[in-house]
């Protein structure tokens, strides 16, 4: 069986933690679709060409912390070029289709990734909660960045992510807004929950 189940939304929306609640809700596999990206941003912070970096990306290139602003800025950086993207496309599109149901998370799977997919959620809430959060995940790991700085790293890699012309984030057409601005965990996951059942 395969069921495909597309989550997309700007930076620390909750999409990560609302992918891994319904993949373990649903036994499905997940991609968090962000590491590929931060995997080539990073490589490119190591001085390789991006393109070359999307192109040999390895297994091994997804270890290590790839969740540091400089990376995740890097790769909103390399997610611009058409070409880095084109040479991820396939292997998203292999996971997709896996026996047994997969969640992937991003902000273009249910646009251009998997236009197909079943079910499009598309998790969203205000600049300033997502940056509070993403504030409190980077403080918990002892890294140094400002709640300002935080927000305004946010709102930079959001507008790049948008305004791009190669696979802009945005909701698809067909796709369901969940906004987790004023949301438990809890209640978002309920929420993600209850569309899947609707679909199933
Ligand atoms: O989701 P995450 O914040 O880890 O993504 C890092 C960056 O990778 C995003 O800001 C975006 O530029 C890029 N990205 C993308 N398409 C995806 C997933 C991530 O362009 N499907």
């Amino acid at each position: 069986m395969t069921f495909t189940i597309a989550i997309d939304g700007p930076a620390a929306a909750g999409k990560g933690t609302i992918s891994k609640a319904v993949a373990a809700h649903f036994g499905f596999a997940h991609l968090d679709t962000g590491l590929l990206y931060r995997a080539v941003g990073a490589k490119t912070l190591r001085g390789t060409d991006p393109i070359e970096a999307a192109k040999s990306l390895t297994a091994e290139d997804m270890v290590g912390d790839l969740r540091t602003p400089e990376v995740a800025q890097a790769a909103s950086k390399v997610a611009v070029i058409a070409e880095v993207r084109a040479a991820l496309v396939a292997f998203q599109r292999s996971f997709a289709a896996r026996d047994g149901g997969a969640v992937l998370d991003g902000r273009d799977i249910g646009t251009v990734i998997c236009p197909d997919a079943p079910v499009k959620l598309f998790v969203t809430a205000s600049a300033e909660v997502r940056a509070e959060r993403r504030f409190l995940e980077l403080s918990q790991k002892g890294l140094p960045d400002t709640r300002e700085q935080v927000l305004a790293d946010v709102i930079t890699r959001d507008e790049r992510d948008r305004e791009r012309s190669e696979a802009p984030l945005k909701p698809a057409t067909d796709a369901v807004i969940i906004d987790t601005s004023d949301l438990s965990i809890e209640a978002a996951v309920a929420k993600a929950i209850a569309q899947i059942d609707a679909r199933r």
